[in-house]
Parts: C-alpha cells; sequence; structure tokens
C-alpha cells in the first residue's frame, strides 16, 4: 500500500515534531535552572554575635553585599530597610552620613595596629600586650568586629562627622535613637551597657538584626547580649 502524497507529509511532520520534541527535552535539561538571589552567599544570621567573646571564624565570609553610592558596601538583606530609614531622614530634613560599613579583617587588622602604634606612641612605657589590651578598648581586635560582618554601620551627621560623644548632639542621633528599631537597627553599644557589651558608648554605631529583632530588642530594653539569652 502507497502512502499518498498527503500522508507521507504527515509523517515526515511527525518525525520532525519528534525530534524538535526531544532536542527542546536536551537543551531543557541543560539550562542553568533559576537560582534563588542569595544561593551559596545567604550571609551570617542576621542574630549573629560578634564581640571578644565570640569572634568570627578565621574562614567566615560574609554574605551577599550591596555597593552603596558612596562606595561603602553592607549586606544586601539590611538594603531595602537601609534605604527606607536614609529616605525617611531626607524627608525630615536631616542629612545622615555612613562614615563606615563593611570591612574585610585584613582592614579591621590594620585598623587595630595602627591603633596599638598611636598607643605606643604616646605611652611608651607600655608593653605590647598592654598597648593592644588598651587599644582594644577603641578598635576591635580583628575578627571581633561586626562591621566584618557587613551588618553593621557607623552612621553620623553630616554637619559632625566625628566619632565622640558630641554625636549623641545631632538631630541625625536622635531621630536614630528613636526610629532605627522600625526599620531593623539597632543602637548596638549603650551608654548603659558598656560593661556588658565590652565596648564604650558609641552613639553611631547600629547594627542591622532585621525588624522582628529590633522591635522586641527595644521593647525589652536590653543589649544584644544580654537579649539573646533571653530567646
Ligand atoms: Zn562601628
Amino acid at each position: 500500500m502507497h502512502c499518498t502524497r498527503r500522508e507521507a507529509a504527515a509523517q515526515v511532520t511527525a518525525v520532525a515534531l519528534l525530534l524538535l520534541g526531544c532536542c527542546a527535552l536536551v537543551v531543557l535539561r541543560f539550562l542553568p535552572r533559576a537560582l534563588p538571589r542569595n544561593a551559596g552567599a545567604a550571609g551570617p544570621d542576621l542574630l549573629l554575635l560578634v564581640n571578644a567573646e565570640n569572634p568570627l571564624a578565621e574562614s567566615f565570609a560574609p554574605g551577599e553585599l550591596a555597593e552603596l553610592s558612596n562606595g561603602h558596601r553592607v549586606d544586601a538583606r539590611a538594603l531595602p530597610d537601609l534605604e527606607a530609614m536614609f529616605a525617611d531622614m531626607e524627608a525630615a530634613g536631616l542629612s545622615p552620613l555612613i562614615c563606615s560599613s563593611y570591612r574585610t579583617q585584613e582592614k579591621q587588622a590594620a585598623l587595630f595596629a595602627n591603633k596599638v602604634e598611636r598607643v605606643r606612641a604616646a605611652n611608651p612605657g607600655l608593653s605590647e600586650q598592654d598597648a593592644e589590651k588598651e587599644a582594644a578598648r577603641w578598635v576591635a581586635r580583628p575578627g571581633t568586629s561586626e562591621h566584618q560582618t557587613g551588618l553593621a554601620l557607623d552612621i553620623v551627621s553630616l554637619q559632625n562627622q566625628n566619632l565622640d560623644e558630641s554625636q549623641e548632639e545631632t538631630a541625625e542621633f536622635q531621630w536614630l535613637a528613636e526610629h532605627s528599631w522600625e526599620y531593623g537597627f539597632i543602637l548596638r553599644y549603650p551608654e548603659d551597657k558598656s560593661a556588658v557589651t565590652g565596648i564604650g558608648y558609641e552613639p553611631w554605631h547600629f547594627r542591622y538584626v532585621g525588624r522582628e529583632a529590633a522591635s522586641a530588642i527595644r521593647e525589652s530594653g536590653l543589649c544584644l547580649e544580654e537579649w539573646l539569652d533571653t530567646v
């Protein structure tokens, strides 16, 4: 029995469709699957405790970092809240300025070494160990700075860029002290908690923990070390 021309054409079409289908399957099989944005770089726990007693592992690597227009880098998860907070501050007529953000271990080591050198220059009689101890009151030893996580920011007033207690007088600090928790940030080293945190009062260092935790920490009146003990 002979195929009519129409039947032959139908067979050719069927074979062609089958081949196309196979090709499509092969192509789909080898296409990369859509990856979640933070795949492999989800970053540290937002509640990660970093201090002198809880240093970061040598192998610590931050999560995905977002670069801000001024070159500063922060954990990408903090970016939407940070942008919202700055937009609201600027709308209120304020001029906040980020003066420190993510730091590498090497950068922290260089800052610490510089501080030790300055302490020794001011106190030539101090032993290396005592000079380091004194320096550590002001600059965290490498591995113990929250800045290495990408979750900490030093925020000052554009009009007062001194990292000292005079920040407390600025309208920017007063706004942040009142509202930063609404955007997931906490004042990490409050004046009355330095015995617990081991760090002097820093009315410029804010730590991102996410909105839920920031709200709970604010309500508790505790610092991060104390609050983590309660959850
Ligand atoms: Zn800081």
